[in-house]
């Protein structure tokens, strides 16, 4: 394996993309696709990919077609020349910033990618058509970067289940591998969406992160000692309007039975201030359970290095 310490390479067309692409010396590239505002938890997915493949291509989207009319598109922060100094530092050779005309150059594209009945629970129930704009958005930069590989963060659970189904429903040749979620040394998870807090509403976000550890500690006693101790930790934080806080099987995301025992899922979305955040932590149900980092049955950057 090569070690780029130089800037990446920019592209912002197709055919810069293409020839940025044929001018690596190996196909053996991985993709960590992003929407800018990159931080640490970027850094890892980068980093990860970095250690397994040749090259590395971040994408830098703000996919105009997974936002809602009422979502946070035209606040999401942008801060390019800060994306750059992260990715040159993390070894990335190229990085794609397209504009929406070159990712939709006719528009909106008639024909998408569904997410199906998997797109329409939890992130999905207060974002309609959220994870259609993702899949479609991902299938075109899978296409777009030819990588091999795509590293995805655990910290955006659903998304990721749906990337999975839809590279094993529709047969992309590409391997999906997760990292898990990196977190700010007090438990909040990282997100670029933190920059919307104010100093008490991150004081308030942190409730989320302890709900999460306080769920996974019950987990040797069932899904309804998880729920339960998850929950008395958000009631205690009247200033986080808790969306959802549900404990549900790592495939379907379909609420676990109380006789379950073995993986899942503990997810809650909450709105802080003016800030929706998401957090969620895999589980062992059952005696001698707890929180893990991710789920065993999928290839992850952590066991494969
Ligand atoms: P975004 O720019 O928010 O669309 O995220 C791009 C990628 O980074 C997605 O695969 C996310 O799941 C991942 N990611 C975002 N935050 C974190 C985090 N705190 N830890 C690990 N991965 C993350």
């Amino acid at each position: 394996m090569t070690t780029t310490t130089a800037t990446p390479v920019v592209a912002h067309t197709r055919d810069e993309l293409k020839a940025a692409r044929e001018a690596l010396p190996s196909r053996d590239v991985a993709a960590v696709m992003t929407m800018g505002a990159l931080h640490e938890g970027h850094a890892e997915l980068i980093r990860a990919a970095r250690r397994r493949h040749d090259h590395v291509v971040v994408t830098i989207f703000l996919n105009p077609l997974q936002f809602g009319p009422k979502e946070d598109l035209s606040r999401y922060p942008r801060t390019f020349d800060d994306d750059m100094a992260i990715c040159r530092d993390a070894g990335v050779d190229v990085v794609f910033a397209p504009t929406p005309d070159v990712v939709y150059p006719d528009g909106d594209p008639g024909v998408r990618v569904s997410a199906g009945p998997l797109g329409e629970v939890l992130e999905g129930a207060s974002r309609s058509g959220h994870f259609d704009g993702v899949l479609t958005v991902v299938g075109k930069l899978l296409h777009l970067t030819a990588a091999r590989s795509a590293y995805f963060g655990q910290k955006d659970a659903q998304q990721l289940l749906l990337i999975r189904r839809m590279v094993r429903d529709l047969d992309f040749p590409v391997d999906v591998v997760s990292v898990p979620t990196v977190r700010e040394p007090d438990g909040l998870a990282m997100s670029s969406r933190n920059t919307y807090l104010t100093a008490s509403d991150r004081e308030v976000a942190l409730c989320l992160s302890r709900a999460l550890r306080a769920g996974a500690d019950a987990a040797p006693f069932g899904p309804s000692a998880v729920r339960r101790a998850a929950r008395e930790v958000v009631v205690e934080e009247p200033l986080a309007l808790v969306d959802y806080l549900v404990l549900v099987h790592p495939q379907t995301l379909a609420d676990v039975p109380e006789w379950y025992r073995g993986e899942a899922l503990l997810a809650v979305a909450a709105r802080i201030g003016t800030t929706r955040l998401i957090d969620n932590t895999p589980v062992v149900v059952g005696p001698g359970g707890g929180a893990i980092d991710v789920f065993s049955d999928v290839p992850t950057a952590r066991a494969e290095v």
